[in-house]
């Protein structure tokens, strides 16, 4: 659906060079909900515009829906650009228009009929939950309303692909579920693309399927999210993930543990099936030890378990042994040493 192959954007100003995007190749199917994570300067929004055709690479080439935006016709770039929705971190909402007035304005764009443009609307302000907001103007909404009237708007010439610009980020936690449950609903019943750019993992965690890390200008890290969840590579990445799963410990803490717990001290990360099964009391009843949970949670994940949990095995060293043998060759499990908290 959207095909990046070797990208770079440079921008110059004030005779200084910025190279906001750097050699990036991705591929986002129909029907994915892409994210792409970063700190601010990434170089997020400028990937986003150059999906939205706003801006045009430095090298590479960017493929939407087959079209190569190097060497698309004026006349299909037109019509390619009906095709993307976008929503906004600030709504971007005409504060002179009404609900009804905003969601209507890209079919009036369109020249349409004013049947055709009230059928339309009537559907998307039901779609979005705004039935009884039609005649409101802006101001006098909710952020989440806003949100809404964003979302509607950007659907109403139904596109193929959505893309949002940190379309949570000015929202409170329970209106953020409440939009980020919207957009899912977006792509499940219209089969919209979704790309998304955020700084918050929990954004990724809750509707992407796919997520790419991206941080000074490069993607970092690609993957399923279940994937980038269970298994991180990158230090960046491991950060975003720590700040909605709950498994770093803070040294002290971890400090604490080992004056009250003398032993070693094990991390066990399990995914997927393994973390409903019984494997740690099933393993440690055979070899005849016991074992003790410090710290841990179990998180869901793609309608999936996994789990990150801190140990100790109480029992002789050679059981202790065997049973970290058997369940090496199951889930991960690392020593936590003073530097891996
Ligand atoms: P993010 O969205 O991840 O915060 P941006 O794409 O906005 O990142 O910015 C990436 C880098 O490109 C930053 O260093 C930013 O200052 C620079 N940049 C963005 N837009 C422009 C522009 N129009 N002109 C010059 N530099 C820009």
């Amino acid at each position: 659906m959207i095909r990046l192959e070797r990208v770079s954007k440079i921008y110059e100003s004030g005779g200084k060079k910025v190279e906001a995007v750097k050699d990036v190749s991705l591929h986002i199917k129909k029907g994915d909900i892409f994210g792409i994570i970063g700190f601010s300067g990434a170089g997020k929004s400028t990937l986003l515009r150059l999906v939205n055709l706003l801006e045009r690479p430095t090298k590479g080439n960017i493929i939407v829906d087959n079209y190569d935006l190097n060497s698309i016709s004026s006349k299909d770039l037109r019509q390619l650009r009906r095709k993307i929705g976008m929503i906004f971190q600030t709504f971007n909402l005409f504060n002179s228009r009404t609900v009804y007035g905003n969601i209507a304005y890209p079919l009036r764009l369109e020249k349409k009929s004013k049947e055709e443009i009230h059928q339309r609307v009537t559907e998307l302000l039901q779609f979005v939950g705004l039935e009884d907001q039609a005649d409101k103007f802006p101001e006098q909404l909710s952020g989440g309303q806003k949100q809404r009237v964003g979302i509607a708007r950007a659907l109403a010439t139904s596109p193929d692909i959505l893309l949002c610009d940190e379309a949570t980020s000015a929202l409170d936690p329970e209106t953020t579920n409440e939009i980020l449950n919207l957009l899912k609903k977006v792509n499940e019943e219209f089969n919209i693309t979704i790309l998304l750019i955020t700084h918050e993992m929990n954004v990724i965690r809750k509707i992407c399927n796919r997520v790419a890390v991206m941080e000074n200008g490069r993607i970092i890290e690609e993957g399923e999210v279940f994937n980038i969840f269970s298994n991180p590579q990158e230090k960046t990445t491991k950060n975003f993930i720590s700040s909605v799963v709950n498994e770093k410990l803070s040294s002290s803490l971890l400090e604490k543990l080992r004056k009250d717990h003398e032993r070693k001290l094990y991390r066990i990360v399990f995914s997927g099936d393994t973390a409903s099964q019984p494997i740690l009391s099933t393993l440690t009843a055979k070899h005849n030890i016991h074992f003790n949970i410090i710290y841990g949670s179990i998180n869901e994940l793609q309608n999936q378990l996994f789990g990150n949990l801190i140990v100790e095995f109480i029992g002789a060293d050679s059981q202790i042994e065997e049973v970290l043998k058997e369940l090496t060759e199951i889930v991960e499990v690392r020593e936590v040493t003073n530097g891996e908290s």
